[in-house]
């Protein structure tokens, strides 16, 4: 499953890593606040009825918009999605159905699944980014992915940019997500080109300079994590990066310039993320398969 504010998209994934009965439903009808996660394990017990026949699935797997615990047990931290904060999601989900869960942020899952679709067996190390509302992060390292000392590491949207400190959905002030992402396209589009559909302010608007400054402050954060880690590839994705006439040359210019030289620029490899509906659903699905090798492999 990949869960998130909106809409919490469903699917079976096989061992294929096809998606099977992939459904998309509104996040609102389940996610209420009040009884948030046995509306979700109602929902996905309906959904095994009725899709799975005779036959119980490996595993539910969850990604998250989300930061996870350590232990992968809980949800700390969902600005945008109600009622499952500081809840055993987990063990309650497992206890209900008797079979594993897993639990990751979304994230992960969408690196789990680019990594397989782009065909990139690699032991070295990857980072991710992916540009929606939110300015979402991954980072691969050594074949598996990072997720820091506390379980929280790339909260890349959460680097405070000096001099700003507008409050961000995290609690904190002046954080970069709302300089350089889907937010500040919102903001600029309201005040600026509001007579422009929002789908068309690339076509329309690519070559002013208040966009053009837009897509520089793209590349901040991702030039910032590329001089940090010196990457073997660097994936990009998300909802913004996907719009029409969106000027990729322009973006790649913009992180070559604030790469550090002569490397990593010079080593610097770009992929873009192909962007389908059921991404999320069958990255949680490759994360379940390898974790339950894993879990075989330990035994
Ligand atoms: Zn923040």
């Amino acid at each position: 499953m990949d869960i998130g504010g909106t809409n919490i998209r469903t699917g079976m994934v096989n061992k294929e890593y096809r998606v099977e009965n992939f459904v998309i439903t509104d996040s609102q009808s389940i996610l209420d606040g009040i009884s948030s996660t046995e509306n979700l394990s109602r929902y996905i017990r309906d959904y095994i009825e009725r899709n799975a026949g005779f036959g119980k699935p490996l595993a539910i797997s969850l990604g998250f918009p989300a930061t996870i615990d350590k232990e992968k047990k809980y949800v700390v931290s969902a600005p945008n999605v109600k009622g499952v904060d500081n809840i055993p999601i987990v063990d309650i989900l497992q206890k209900e159905h008797g079979i594993p869960v897993f639990l990751d942020r979304d994230v992960n899952m969408l690196i789990s699944n680019d990594m397989y679709d782009l065909k990139l067996e690699t032991s070295g190390i990857v980072m991710a980014c992916y540009i929606g509302t939110g300015f979402g992060n991954a980072i691969w390292i050594n074949g598996s992915i990072y997720s820091g000392y506390s379980g929280s590491a790339g909260e890349l949207g959460h680097i405070p940019v000096l001099g700003r400190d507008d409050l961000c959905g995290c609690g904190n002030t002046g954080c970069i997500e709302n300089y350089s992402g889907g937010k500040m396209l919102e903001h600029i589009h309201e005040a600026h080109y509001s007579k422009t559909d929002i789908s068309d302010i690339f076509v329309k608007h690519g070559d002013e300079p208040l966009i053009q400054d837009f897509v520089e402050a793209l590349s901040i954060p991702i030039a910032a994590e590329i001089n940090i880690l010196d990457p073997e590839y660097v994936i990009l994705g998300g909802g913004v990066l996907q719009m029409k006439d969106f000027p990729r040359d322009l973006f790649e210019g913009f992180i070559r310039k604030h790469t550090r030289k002569p490397f990593p620029e010079k080593t610097l490899r770009i992929i873009y993320s192909e962007q389908r509906q059921e991404n999320g659903v069958r990255g949680a699905g490759i994360y379940a398969f390898k974790a339950l090798e894993k879990k075989e492999a330990a035994q």
